[in-house]
Order: C-alpha cells, then sequence, then structure tokens
C-alpha cells in the first residue's frame, strides 16, 4: 500500500489559499457553475461568490457551529466523488482564526439573509439581505489574532501565485465551472469552464493547444466503478523546453503520490525524444472500497490498496496512448 497525500485543506488553514481552497470546495459541493473569487491580500480578506444552491435559515445558523456540520457519516463518505467537504470544521475554523459573514440565498427562497458570526461560530446579527441565489462568503482580518502566522507568510505576490496555483488544480477536477479570480478590485485571470479536462488544460498551459493532448480513459472490469481517465500531451507535438508537467487527482481531488508520478514519469521517458517532457494528467475514479481509510479523517492522507496493480494499469495505458500518437 502507498500512502497518498490530498492535497487539501486540512489540519490548518495557515494561508489565503487555504482558505480560498476551503470556500471554492464548499461552493462546488453546492454545486455552483459560477465561482469568483476575490482577494484583498494587504487587507487579509477573501470573498467568494457563488450561484449555487444557497443556505436556508437553519442551514445558515448552523454552518460556523462547532462539528455540527458533517456530510460525512462514515468514513466511505469522504470519496464520494460528489462531495468535498467533509470535516465540518472549516467554516468554524475560520471563525476563530477571522471574521466571518454569509450573505446566502436558497434557490427557490423567496428571501436572503446576512450571517455575521462570533468567535465561537455562534450567529451575532442576522439581516434579510436583497440577494441573488447563491451564496457570498467574506473572510477578513485573516491571523488577526495570530501574527506569527502572519509574519510566517510569503508576500502578497506569492501568495497571489499559490492562489492561482489551486484555482487551477481544482479547476482541472472540476473543469465545467467558470472561475474568476480577482486581487484588489482588478480582475487577475479567469478560467473558462470547458466540457472536459483536455479543452480546459490550455488556459493553464497556453503554449499547449488542445490538438496537442490526448485523452483515453480506461474502465477496470475487476475493480467495480474504478476508471483511470488520463490525459497525455503528444510527444511530437508539444512541451519542448519546459518541466515536467504531472499531476495526479483521485475521486475529484489532487493528491501528492510520488510513486504513481514516479510510474507516470518512467512510462513517459521510455518513449519521449530527450527534449520533451511529459505533461500529463491522471485522475482516477476509485470505488471507496478500494481505498483504505486513515483512522483520523482529517489527516490528509489516504493509503491505496493494490499499489502496483494501479502503477502496471497506469503504465499500460500510458503506453497505448502514446503508441496511438505515433500512428
Ligand atoms: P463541510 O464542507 O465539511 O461540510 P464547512 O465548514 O466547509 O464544512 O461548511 C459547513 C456547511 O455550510 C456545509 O456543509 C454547507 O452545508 C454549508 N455551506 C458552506 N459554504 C456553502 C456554500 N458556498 N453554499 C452552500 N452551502 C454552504
Ligand atoms: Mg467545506
Amino acid at each position: 500500500t502507498e500512502v497518498v497525500y490530498l492535497i487539501t485543506a486540512g489540519e490548518v488553514i495557515d494561508s489565503l489559499s487555504a482558505v480560498v481552497r476551503e470556500l471554492v470546495e464548499n461552493s462546488l459541493d453546492a454545486g455552483a457553475t459560477r465561482i469568483v473569487v476575490s482577494l484583498w491580500p494587504q487587507n487579509w480578506r477573501v470573498r467568494v461568490a457563488d450561484n449555487g444552491r444557497g443556505m436556508n435559515l437553519d442551514d445558515l445558523q448552523q454552518a460556523a457551529a462547532a462539528h455540527s456540520t458533517s456530510k460525512i457519516r462514515s468514513s466511505a463518505d469522504l470519496w464520494k466523488i460528489t462531495s468535498l467537504g467533509f470535516r465540518g470544521e472549516a467554516l468554524h475554523s475560520l471563525t476563530t482564526l477571522a471574521d466571518l459573514e454569509i450573505f446566502s440565498r436558497p434557490v427557490g427562497g423567496n428571501e436572503g439573509y446576512q450571517v455575521v458570526y462570533n468567535e465561537s461560530g455562534e450567529v451575532v446579527k442576522l439581516e434579510i439581505a436583497p440577494i441573488a441565489p447563491g451564496t457570498v462568503v467574506t473572510v477578513s482580518n485573516l491571523f488577526a489574532n495570530c501574527p506569527a502566522r502572519r509574519q510566517g507568510l510569503p508576500t502578497p505576490a506569492q501568495q497571489m501565485k499559490a492562489v492561482q496555483g489551486i484555482i487551477q488544480q481544482i479547476a482541472l477536477c472540476h473543469p465545467q465551472v467558470t472561475y474568476q479570480v480577482w486581487q484588489n478590485d482588478r480582475e487577475l485571470f479567469t478560467i473558462c469552464p470547458a466540457a472536459t479536462v483536455e479543452q480546459l488544460i490550455p488556459q493553464i498551459l497556453p503554449q499547449v493547444r488542445q490538438s496537442d493532448l490526448h485523452f483515453c480513459q480506461l474502465e477496470l472490469p475487476n475493480l467495480e466503478k474504478s476508471v483511470i481517465n488520463l490525459v497525455i500531451g503528444l510527444p511530437d507535438r508539444c512541451h519542448r523546453h519546459r518541466p515536467d508537467w504531472v499531476k495526479v487527482a483521485i475521486n475529484g481531488r489532487m493528491i501528492k503520490s510520488p510513486e504513481l508520478e514516479q510510474t507516470i514519469l518512467s512510462a513517459f521517458h521510455k518513449t519521449l525524444p530527450r527534449d520533451r517532457y511529459p505533461i500529463c494528467f491522471l485522475h482516477l475514479a476509485i470505488s471507496p472500497d478500494q481505498i483504505n481509510w486513515n483512522r483520523n479523517p482529517a489527516k490528509t492522507e489516504i493509503y491505496l490498496n493494490e499499489i502496483t496493480f494501479w502503477q502496471e494499469q497506469i503504465t499500460q495505458a500510458i503506453n497505448q496512448a502514446l503508441r496511438i500518437s505515433e500512428v
């Protein structure tokens, strides 16, 4: 078995980009198709607005309460593709680290509300507010009460780079959504929705065209509900003089898996000419029973059963794809 590290918010919210990840994941969980992230790094403020299903009054009152909102009933739920949230503690932790305000109006609801929470996650202000269906979460004065954490962070420019990286990771896993990012009231970038990830990648790797990429899908008959989705750069067309670009995701979440990354790299290196570099996005759909749960779901790691099996399948899939591209 291999330990796989989830690149996710996790144990701690330690940066602006970690806040962005949590809020954007909540928007995706709410079914949003348009997500606008606004940052004012100098003011330690982040706002995420979405057109998702919104929250009713009950949800809003509970949203930041301690341990009351977890959608996870069992550890297997953790990997249901439909839900990224699983600890029910992001908003609660945010109230201990920052000022939290939420505007939300449920789809089909007549009214929206503005709610302000105190540092224990309790509602201290609740008013009717005229907003469109969806949710706007604003986190301000992040880390105001822990100056050491602020001092440990890189410059605003570097933090914005980190935010961009996180939005790109999320977009690769959820391409059918518009992501717009603003910094200090100016639009920084937008990732347009794409039907498929290979249509989205050129927005992230501007030197790459969609026709440079090849998508293949491998269903694993022996493992129920398990699918290997692979997008690779064609060796004759692209990725000259660029570093390797290898990303791995499982069930909608980007992961860090040195072993799988190594498997991908060696498969490419056998075929690629010297001056070409791999481009690969591997997205595994794995039935939750194939994953060995770490006892503590707040931890950002899981164990993959039968890693050698996966490595063989992935190598085969890449070899096949590279061979097809030579024809
Ligand atoms: P989790 O995502 O693990 O459930 P969070 O603390 O991130 O925990 O969110 C708490 C709850 O608040 C969510 O379960 C969800 O019901 C609600 N919520 C948060 N953000 C949104 C949003 N953008 N749209 C709709 N509901 C939301
Ligand atoms: Mg969440």
